[in-house]
């Protein structure tokens, strides 16, 4: 699933190509995908595009009114309506210069949405697009963000200059193992299963600490390697098209997804704890005193 530093970099692309753009084209062959009624989607033929930004992992495309105010009985005039897009586990973005027609293309995949643009002459399409058999990714088109429910209940930003080593430690003060919490969209926002493996590698933790128990040092350690992964993740990303972020990600990973490859800082082997529904993975030497931890999948006791 892309995260913070995906979604930063995807959203920094389209805001350069579709910012100041008309909207010509909204089509939902998937109306699975549209998490909203009202507005309408076809309210949004004719407005222009203010910006593209993120919110947690979300997309969010402001928009406003086009060219003669008011277009619909929905749009107020000077009413904002914003796109809000959750791309979930296998869902992307594939950007073309062509309009889209409403029938989908043969043998690319499965599209949840078909957005085109038109800008001083140059037009650009926008496939949203969702690999794996669970169809995951949802639109939501709303006047506020917060009419969003997820992103209502979205933690702070961690990239924020008000979030704060004390604004960290408050949101902390749980008996929760420290992995889970910083997955935790409504602790805070946009870190999911890859990010918080190598944020918790570069503060050398366990993942199974519990996160009311660590020490001041250990506290202000996995701020300050929160703040450089997410920030050093972001600059990579930067100035990459969409379809080569992905692969931009993983190139940059340390220890996620790389069980039995060797810690790129301490030589160790690298070893992966497996849950049903997920894996994550960690340096014994780096983060947990050498101890291998228990696989959850056949133990219940082991920490
Ligand atoms: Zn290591």
């Amino acid at each position: 699933m892309p995260e913070l530093p995906e979604v930063t970099a995807l959203a920094a692309y389209l805001d350069g190509r579709l910012r100041g753009a008309r909207i010509e084209r909204a089509i939902f062959p998937s109306i699975h995908a549209l998490k909203t009624a009202d507005p309408p989607f076809s309210t949004l033929v004719g407005r222009r595009v203010e910006s593209v930004g993120r919110r947690g992992k979300f997309v969010v495309l402001g928009t406003g009114p086009g060219e003669g105010g008011a277009k619909s009985p929905e749009d107020d005039g000077a009413g904002r309506l914003s796109v809000v897009v959750h791309l979930a586990l296998g869902g992307w973005v594939r950007v073309s210069d062509k309009l889209p027609e409403p029938t989908l293309p043969r043998g690319k995949g499965y599209v949840a949405a078909r957005l085109g643009f038109e800008r001083d002459g140059e037009v650009t399409g926008i496939d949203l697009t969702e690999s794996g058999t669970w169809k995951r990714l949802a639109v939501f088109i709303v006047r506020e963000l917060d009419d969003v429910p997820a992103i209502a209940d979205l933690g702070p930003e961690p990239l924020e200059p008000e979030f704060t080593l004390e604004t960290f430690r408050a949101l902390l003060n749980h008996r929760q193992q420290i992995k889970g919490l910083l997955r935790n969209q409504k602790v805070i926002a946009g870190i999911g299963n890859a990010y918080s493996d190598e944020i918790l590698h570069a503060a050398k933790l366990s993942p199974f600490a519990i996160a009311s128990t660590l020490s001041d040092e250990e506290t202000e350690r996995l701020y300050e390697s929160m703040r450089s992964i997410l920030q050093g993740a972001i600059e990579d990303d930067l100035g990459h098209p969409p379809e080569e972020l992905k692969d931009e990600k993983r190139r940059n990973m340390r220890v996620h997804r790389r069980t039995g490859e060797a810690c790129p800082v301490c030589g160790d082997t690298i070893r992966e704890v497996t849950f049903s529904d997920s894996a994550l993975q960690y340096c014994p030497t780096c983060q947990t005193g050498g101890k291998i931890l228990a696989d959850r999948t056949t133990s219940k006791f082991l920490k």
